[in-house]
């Protein structure tokens, strides 16, 4: 197969460069933005590595005076966003680029919606309309550059921002946060180790499978999230045996923007869980939907039966029932290398009742499709640490 077919430009939704090699238009994206000299924002860990490296390169190379920022936490909390807003505005800046995993493209956008606001970034909370309280001519222009495929945070319109103050990780929200101009390049995945390979591509997949049941009505999203699915099943697997296989990983990096586009119909209870969980226990995002996906799965049965037979069928499973759906995600987890329980990552039951109240305060709980209590959140999350399907 030729590589050739993942090369094209989409302006859905947002405009996308897809295809390999296309971070050499980096600088150009940033010119096309009006930026001379933007700040470049990513994970720590990624700062010597060949990704960040070519790209601040190709940024120096076309005369852009271009800063690097690195302060985010795998979890990106307040302080990394105050921090970067002042590296912005000590640097004189114009603009920012996005390049990373989804800590830093979340911190990126919080950090250039923030550079032109005078109030806390906790009055920005996706409640209600407060976004309407955002001076919007204050946002700094985005080009995302995502080194992971999982979040989708490219192509969202929202940040997940941890108060490290009262434990909690909120959604911070503006439209102008999309990024306007996004650069989709398979090969910046190719360095992944296979299991965050694994964490974040579970990660994709929860984006798309909870859109997917979110009753929420949205036939675009719905589509798109089908599809997203389905890429994820026949791709995931060989993404994390084979790093290097460009087809896997440009397949993995289009379902994760996929996930993330769909999810504007909704999430649900992986993830209403899965936050409060990220933020007491700092544990990795994706793995944690990726433990819990089965067990909510479960506990939405009766609400989704309908919808998962007919993606069953799309996905052409062997056993197209609920139960062989199920079946197949406890063996995707398995060949993927995911742990059965959340007590096998250090997480036990002390706090059971605290994540279920949280869960249900969470944003995410309103796209579940069953409006679950604090007792039924809290007991499965009692589940999933006890491995108890
Ligand atoms: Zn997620």
């Amino acid at each position: 197969m030729s590589l050739d077919q993942f090369t094209a430009n989409w302006n859905y939704p947002t405009s996308v460069r897809s295809g390999i090699g296309r971070i050499h238009e980096l600088a150009d994206a940033c010119k096309e933005l009006g930026m001379t000299s933007p700040l470049m924002i990513t994970d720590p860990g990624l700062a010597s590595l060949p990704p960040v490296k070519n790209a601040f390169q190709i940024c120096m190379n076309a005369d852009l005076s271009c800063k690097l920022f690195t302060n985010i936490k795998g979890n990106p909390n307040g302080r990394n966003v105050a921090d970067g807003v002042n590296a912005f505005k000590n640097g004189d800046h114009d603009g920012v680029i996005a390049l990373g995993g989804g800590s830093a493209l979340d911190a990126a956008k919080a950090i250039a919606l923030m550079v032109g606001q005078k109030r806390s970034i906790w009055d920005f909370e996706d409640v209600g309309d407060n976004w309407l309280r955002v001076n919007a001519e204050g946002i700094a222009p985005i080009v995302a550059v995502p080194t992971t495929a999982g979040t989708g945070s490219e192509v969202g319109r929202a940040s997940v921002i941890t108060d490290e103050e009262n434990y909690v990780k909120k959604i911070i929200f503006h439209p102008k946060m999309l990024p306007e101009i996004v650069i989709l390049d398979a090969e910046l995945t190719t360095g992944l180790p296979g299991k965050i390979t694994a964490a974040t591509g579970m990660d994709a997949l929860s984006h798309n499978l909870e859109a997917y049941c979110s009753p929420f009505y949205h036939p675009m999203a719905q589509g798109i999230a089908l599809e997203g699915i389905r890429l994820v099943k026949d791709f995931l697997p060989l993404a994390v045996t084979d790093g290097s296989d460009l087809e896997a990983r440009s397949q993995m990096i289009v379902a994760s923007s996929m996930g993330a586009t769909a999810f504007q119909k909704g999430l649900g209870g992986m993830h209403a869980l899965a936050h409060p969980l990220g933020a007491l226990y700092d544990t990795h995002h994706g793995l944690l939907n990726a433990v819990l996906m089965p067990y909510v799965l479960k506990a939405n049965r009766e609400a989704i039966e309908g919808c998962i037979t007919r993606l069953a069928n799309y996905l052409q499973l062997e056993d197209g029932s609920f139960d062989g759906f199920l079946n197949w995600v406890l063996e995707l987890r398995k060949t993927v290398g995911i742990p059965h329980s959340l007590s096998e990552i250090g997480i036990d039951t002390a706090q059971a009742e605290k994540v279920g109240v949280m869960a249900t305060e969470d944003p995410s709980a309103g796209g579940n499709p069953i409006t679950f209590t604090t007792s039924q959140y809290a007991s499965i999350f009692t589940k999933a640490v006890n491995g108890d399907l």
